[in-house]
C-alpha cells in the first residue's frame, strides 16, 4: 500500500465508552495484518498538555519516550502496539491555539483576519497529516476526545468534515455510541444513538461505522434498525460489549469483523492473514493463573483508579508472565498511620509507593516504606515513591532525623532529595521538568540487572528533584545501595538494599513502556519476588 488511510474515531451519548481502546484494538488488528499503523489523540482542553492536570481531572499523564506528556489513551496504544508514540500523537487545543497565535505575531497571516476556520482548522489537519510524513504510515487513526456535540471539540470535527471530503475514499468515520439496556423494559434502546448521529450529521459528518458499546448482545433487529435510521449498512453496525479485561477488545473486534469492514470500506484489497497468536498467548496466560497475590498501591489519587493506569495495567502483563492473578489493593496515603499501619499493610505480598507530587500523603508513604523494609516485604518505589525510600532511609536508618526532600520542605537539615540543578532557574511549571527517555547503567549484582539482564537500559523520566549526590557515602556505607546511575551526568537512577528480599527504588517510570508484548522486566522481577516470599 503506498498511500495512507485515515480512520477517524469519533464519541457520542457519553464520555468514557472505551474509544481509547476501540482505536487500540483496530490499530492491532490491523497491525496484526502486517499494516504500519499508528494512532494519536485529539484533545479538546485548552492546557497545552496534560501535565500541568491534577490526575483527577483526566486520569495519569502519560510520558512518551521523546518526553511528551500525553493523555493516558496513548498508553493504551503503546501497550497494544508495541509501539513508541511521541509528541505529534497529542495534540491539544491549547497547543493547536498557541501555535496559530504564534503565527500571528510573527506575521505569518500578515493582512488576513485569522478565525477558526479555516486558520484553527487547518492547523488541526496540519496535525493529523503531520504523522504521515514521519514513517510511511499505512493507517492513521485519530481519536478525538471528548463527546460529539461539546462545545469545544466542534473545530475537530469540523477538521474531519473537511479531511473526509478532501481525502475521498482514504478516510473514514468511526462513530463510538452506547445503546442502552433498559431493566425495567427489558429492552436494549437505539435511541439514543439515533441522537448522536443525527448530532454529528449535523455538522457535516456521516459516519461510515458505528460501534456499538452495550451490556448484551444485539440482535439482527436491533442492528437493522440502527442501520436504518443512521445510513449505515448493517455489516457497518459493530457490537461492543462488556468484557471482563479490555485486552479482550481486539479478539472481539475481530469476530464483530471491525476491521474486515474497515478494509472494505477504505477499498483496501486484502487477503492477508490476521496474526494474533502473541496476543492469544498472553490472553491464555492471563485467565489461567496458577498462583494469586496481592499488592498494596500507595499513593495519593486512589479513588481514581485512572490516575494510575500504566502502573495497573504494568501488573496485568507481569502477572500474566508469572502465570500469576495481582490483585491491588489501592492504599490511599493520607490515611497511613502509626496505628492502622499493621491492620493495613499486614497481608500484602508486596507494596509499591506510586510517584506524585506536593507534601499531601508524605508521611503515609514514608511509614508504608518503614514497613515494608523492616518485614521484608517485597518493595518498589517509583520517582516519588523511590525519593521517599530515601527519606525513609536517612530517617530511620542512618540517623539523620527530619531528613526530606527540599520539594517537601526546603529548610530540612538533611536534604536528601533536591532540586536538580538544571530546575534551578525554571520558573515555568509547563513541560519544563526532566521529561523523557534517559540512560541509565546498572550495577553488578544487583536486583535491577537481575531482571533486565542487560547494563544499558533506557527508561522515561518526569521530576525536578533528585538524588542528593552529597549523601552518597553515608548510603553507600549505611547499606543503601546505588545500582543504577545516568552515566553522562552522574544522578542516581536506582536504590537497592541488598540485605532485603526485594526492594527496588526507581528515579524513573517503569510502567509507562510495559507492554503486552513486552511485560516490563522490574514488574516481572517484583513479582516474582513477592510470589517467592509468599
Ligand atoms: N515530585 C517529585 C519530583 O518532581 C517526583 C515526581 C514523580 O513522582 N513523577 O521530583
Amino acid at each position: 500500500m503506498n498511500n495512507t488511510h485515515y480512520i477517524f474515531v469519533t464519541g457520542g451519548v457519553t464520555s468514557s465508552l472505551g474509544k481509547g481502546i476501540i482505536s487500540a484494538s483496530l490499530a492491532k488488528l490491523l497491525q496484526a495484518r502486517g499494516y504500519n499503523v499508528t494512532i494519536q489523540k485529539l484533545d479538546p482542553y485548552i492546557n497545552v498538555d496534560p501535565g500541568t492536570l491534577n490526575p483527577y481531572e483526566h486520569g495519569e499523564c502519560y510520558v512518551t519516550v521523546d518526553g511528551a506528556e500525553t493523555d493516558l489513551d496513548l498508553g493504551h496504544y503503546e501497550r497494544f502496539t508495541n509501539q513508541p508514540t511521541t509528541q505529534a500523537n497529542n495534540v491539544t487545543t491549547g497547543r493547536i491555539y498557541s501555535t496559530v497565535i504564534n503565527k500571528e505575531r510573527k506575521g505569518d497571516y500578515l493582512g488576513e483576519t485569522v478565525q477558526i476556520i479555516p486558520h484553527i482548522t487547518d492547523e488541526i489537519k496540519n496535525r493529523i497529516r503531520l504523522l504521515e510524513n514521519q514513517s510511511n504510515f499505512d493507517f492513521v487513526i485519530t481519536e478525538i476526545g471528548g463527546t460529539v456535540g461539546d462545545i469545544e471539540s466542534l473545530p475537530y470535527i469540523e477538521a474531519v468534515r473537511q479531511l473526509k471530503w478532501e481525502l475521498g475514499n482514504q478516510a473514514l468515520v468511526i462513530h463510538l455510541t452506547l445503546i442502552p439496556y433498559l431493566a425495567a423494559a427489558g429492552e436494549l434502546k437505539t435511541k439514543p444513538t439515533q441522537h448522536s448521529v443525527k448530532q454529528l450529521l449535523q455538522l457535516g459528518v456521516q459516519p461510515d461505522i458505528l460501534v456499538c458499546r452495550t451490556e448484551k448482545h444485539l440482535n439482527l433487529n436491533i442492528r437493522h434498525k440502527v442501520a436504518l435510521f443512521c445510513n449505515v449498512e448493517t455489516t457497518s453496525v459493530i457490537e461492543s460489549i462488556d468484557t471482563e479485561t479490555i485486552y479482550n477488545v481486539p479478539l472481539l473486534m475481530q469476530e464483530e469483523g471491525l476491521d474486515t469492514e474497515v478494509l472494505r470500506k477504505l477499498n483496501v484489497k486484502d487477503n492477508r492473514k490476521t496474526n494474533l497468536t502473541n496476543w492469544e498467548k498472553f490472553l491464555s496466560r492471563l485467565k489461567n493463573p496458577t498462583h494469586e497475590i496481592t499488592i498494596g498501591l500507595v499513593g495519593k489519587y486512589v479513588e481514581l483508579k485512572d490516575s494510575y493506569k500504566s502502573i495497573l495495567e504494568s501488573f496485568v502483563h507481569a502477572g500474566a508472565e508469572n502465570l500469576c492473578k495481582v490483585n491491588i489493593k489501592m492504599i490511599s496515603s493520607e490515611k497511613i498511620d502509626e496505628e492502622n499501619l499493621e491492620t493495613t499493610l499486614k497481608n500484602l505480598h508486596g507494596i509499591v509507593v506510586a510517584p506524585g507530587f506536593g507534601n499531601r500523603g508524605i508521611e503515609g508513604k514514608i511509614l508504608a516504606i518503614k514497613y515494608a523494609r523492616e518485614n521484608k516485604v517485597p518493595f518498589l518505589g517509583i520517582c516519588l515513591g523511590m525519593q521517599c525510600a530515601v527519606i525513609e532511609y536517612a530517617r530511620n536508618v542512618l540517623g539523620m532525623e527530619n531528613a526530606h526532600s527540599t520539594e517537601m520542605n526546603p529548610r530540612t537539615k538533611f536534604p536528601v532529595i533536591d532540586f536538580m540543578e538544571e530546575q534551578k532557574n525554571i520558573n515555568n511549571m509547563g513541560g519544563t521538568m526532566r521529561l523523557g527517555a534517559y540512560s541509565c547503567q546498572l550495577f553488578e549484582g544487583s536486583k535491577a540487572l537481575d531482571a533486565y539482564k542487560k547494563e544499558k537500559i533506557e527508561e522515561r523520566h518526569r521530576h525536578r528533584y533528585e538524588f542528593n549526590n552529597q549523601y552518597l557515602e553515608s548510603f553507600t556505607n549505611g547499606g543503601m545501595k546505588i545500582t543504577g546511575i545516568n552515566p553522562k551526568r552522574d544522578l542516581v537512577e536506582i536504590v537497592e538494599i541488598p540485605s532485603h528480599p526485594w526492594f527496588v527504588g526507581v528515579q524513573f517510570h517503569p510502567e509507562y513502556s510495559s507492554t503486552v508484548a513486552n511485560p516490563h522486566p522490574l514488574f516481572v522481577s517484583f513479582v516474582n519476588a513477592a510470589l517467592n516470599t509468599k
